[in-house]
């Protein structure tokens, strides 16, 4: 039986997207109480293993590694474009303080919101990038996996994670302890990919329905879960914050990875353009969410 990993109810119907990996399909279903999208199976111990190897943060290839065009580090350089933005927005919120970053990667963000006046650390899962941010910025990294990590009570004012949440099984259960963590009136910042919310998902979930297909994706099962803007406000506020606010954010059309047949990318790259202006202006159908609450 299927369990929404986010209401717990058990009915759920298939969203048309899937992934096959280690002989195995991984289909997305849509919860039919709270609409959240996430895969099923959940992948298990052998496949996490598999998917986060060194292979993750050296593989320069859009099928593999950090699903992106390039290597992690090429890709997080490049990502730093959207830093001032996202600490702009934590900023308005708790503007200094002990700032801890889950899942910090090669340490790119954590070393910038050090420069922005917050008190830093951090854990990251992979050893390559545990060992970047000590080496290369001299940060207070630990290498944990989130799941295992003792978290201290009532200890920081910020807690972040950047492309963590669509990452892990248990969703709701670690912005729980991300709210252990946090001081009373600490945030958590929450930055997740949104693929089928912007104009191009929007049409291509539409689609496939119509057409009774199903797509299969081309790249390991690394997104167990898709957030909108309605389903990341419900993780967040599942988890006990209050006052939550999503901000929607959009990548440059210039930016944006490219995947699939000709016709995927040339339709893709053409309609980023004027969603690129509908989300700067109005806020919505942003292909990037960045969530806040207050405990
Ligand atoms: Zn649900």
């Amino acid at each position: 039986m299927t369990i929404c990993p986010l209401c717990k109810h058990d009915r759920s119907r298939d969203f048309p997207i899937y992934y096959q990996f280690n002989q195995k399909r991984f289909q997305a279903k849509q919860c039919y109480c709270c609409d959240f999208v996430f895969v099923d199976p959940r992948p298990g111990l052998e496949e996490m293993r598999l998917l986060y190897g060194d292979e993750y943060f050296l593989h320069d290839g859009t099928d593999f590694g950090a699903h992106s065009t390039t290597d992690y580090e090429t890709a997080a350089i490049k990502g730093s474009v959207k830093f001032p933005e996202i600490l702009g927005w934590i900023k308005k919120f708790r503007p200094s303080g002990d700032f801890f970053e889950i899942g910090c990667g090669m340490g790119y963000f954590l070393e910038y919101a050090r420069r922005n006046g917050y008190s830093v650390s951090g854990i990251e899962y992979a050893e390559l990038g545990t060992r970047t941010c000590r080496e290369k910025f001299g940060l207070d990294v630990k290498r944990w996996s989130f799941e295992e990590f003792p978290p201290p009570a009532d200890r920081f004012d910020v807690v972040f994670m950047g492309d963590v949440l669509e990452h892990l099984l248990q969703p709701l259960e670690m912005l729980q302890k991300a709210q252990r963590m946090l001081r009373p009136a600490g945030i958590v910042a929450v930055e997740v990919p949104s693929m089928f919310n912007s104009i191009t998902g929007r049409l291509a979930a539409m689609g496939y329905r119509v057409l009774g297909t199903q797509k299969r994706m081309p790249m390991p099962p690394y997104h167990v879960n898709e957030f909108t803007p309605k389903t990341l406000s419900a993780v967040i506020q599942g988890a006990g914050f209050r006052e939550v606010t999503i901000v929607q954010r959009i990548k440059a059309p210039a930016s944006i990875t490219l995947r699939g047949t000709i016709f995927e990318k040339v339709t893709k790259k053409a309609l980023q353009y004027p969603n690129y202006i509908i989300t700067k202006s109005l806020g919505v159908l942003g292909d990037r969410l960045l969530g806040i609450g207050i405990k």
